[in-house]
């Protein structure tokens, strides 16, 4: 028997379903006895639940985040020809549903502290053929939407928000999912709120919009076996609606023990006199953090090794994300080079993401800040060896 303390995990996805076991179960068990699985009634009330908790006028679910983007840039008319504005740091998606749609994806660099896109350089990008704009709500803090969506508005093109990492977050008193024409959040396990597979939801305050959203999710149909567009099967599953109206009671509980541990993590940050060695993620004014990933910098030189180094000693760690989306290999034709997005690509070289979730405990936390101090410690001999 070894002494090690057990691994710290990046997110424990089956601390939730532990705790609400009897619920999820018997709501699982309720779907499974209907036999209505396909569009049952749990789909629409977790509709009509998810748009009150956001403030939007309607919800629509869908299969998962990506398909809620997609589903947005069809109801807006998005296609060859047009141009979507997106920032080069977030997770692929919202490149691959832009490049789904026949779009030409418009990247525009990112803040420093918030890593969400930064309205001056949205305003740099736009172009009589700017259709959209996609802020994304990186690791749970929401971008700056009212500078966003004033640009938008000067030049009559559309706002949607990508917020699949941050459920629940709040800019200026209102929670994401409300501002943009048509929003998009995903409940795939990790996120705010997860479900035990995929799953996702577009929000849109728009009454048209909302109709060509239902139609587009189940193949453009309105009428059955009458097909207005082109859509595809992009239907929520109604077990995951059953499972995800568990625990959306529980959501704001989970966004406050987020917030508690990343108050946690700057106090023992701080306390190990780290501060000089990590940048903390930074929480801007108006606006509710949810904390999704608790992500820091390191100098760009230690990064990788201060990553195997926590992974060495059992605590999970990841880069989010390590590579800019203009750089990927599928857009290789569209002939971006390193150095076009100097703050994104310094995000990509710098940040570490830790171990975030609703259940992390204290003791987890003060192994993780331990592990990272060793290897401050550690930098330090080197250098003085040196
Ligand atoms: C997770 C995520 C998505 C995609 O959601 P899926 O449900 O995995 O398809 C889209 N955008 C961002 C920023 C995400 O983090």
């Amino acid at each position: 028997m070894s002494d090690r303390p057990a691994p710290v995990p990046m997110c424990d996805v089956n601390a939730q379903y532990r705790a609400l076991q009897p619920e999820i179960d018997a709501a699982v068990a309720r779907v499974l006895a209907s036999g209505l699985a396909i569009n049952g009634p749990d789909v629409a009330a977790f509709e009509k639940e998810t748009a009150e908790f956001c403030g939007a006028k309607h919800a629509i679910g869908c299969a998962n985040g990506t398909d809620a983007i997609l589903l947005a840039l069809a109801a807006l008319d998005i296609g060859p020809g047009d141009e979507v504005i997106l920032p080069p740091f977030t997770f692929f998606a919202t490149l691959g549903s832009v490049l789904r749609c026949g779009a030409t994806p418009v990247f525009a660099d990112i803040e420093p502290d918030s890593f969400n896109i930064d309205p001056k350089e949205i305003a740099k990008k736009v172009t009589a053929r700017t259709k959209a704009v996609i802020p994304v709500h990186l690791f749970g803090q929401c971008a700056e939407l009212d500078a966003i969506q004033a640009i938008a508005d000067q030049h009559g093109f559309s706002v949607i928000e990508d917020a699949a990492q941050s459920f629940g977050a709040v800019y200026r008193g209102r929670r994401c999912g409300s501002f943009g024409a048509v929003n998009c959040f995903s409940f795939y396990p990790s996120k705010n709120l997860g479900t035990l597979g995929d799953a996702g939801l577009v929000t849109t305050n728009d009454d048209r919009l909302a109709k060509k959203l239902l139609a587009y999710r189940n193949h453009g149909s309105e009428v059955k076996y009458y097909h207005k567009y082109v859509g595809w099967n992009a239907r929520l599953d109604t077990l995951h609606a059953a499972i995800l109206r568990v625990k959306l009671p529980k959501v704001d509980e989970w966004i406050a023990g987020r917030r508690d541990a990343a108050a946690r993590y700057d106090k023992l940050i701080d306390g190990a006199g780290l501060d000089g060695f990590f940048q903390r993620p930074a929480s801007l004014p108006n606006r509710l953090h949810t904390f999704n990933q608790y992500t820091v910098r390191v100098t760009a030189e230690r990064r990788d090794d201060l990553v195997k180094f926590l992974r060495e000693g059992g605590i999970s760690c990841d880069v989010y994300y390590p590579l800019g989306l203009h750089r990927q290999e599928c857009v290789r034709h569209l002939g971006h080079r390193e150095g076009e997005f100097p703050i994104a690509e310094e995000a990509c070289r710098t940040v570490v993401s830790l171990p975030i979730f609703p259940e992390i405990s204290v003791e987890q936390q003060r192994r993780v800040v331990e592990r990272c101090s060793a290897f401050a410690a550690m930098g330090q001999s080197l250098r003085r060896a040196a």
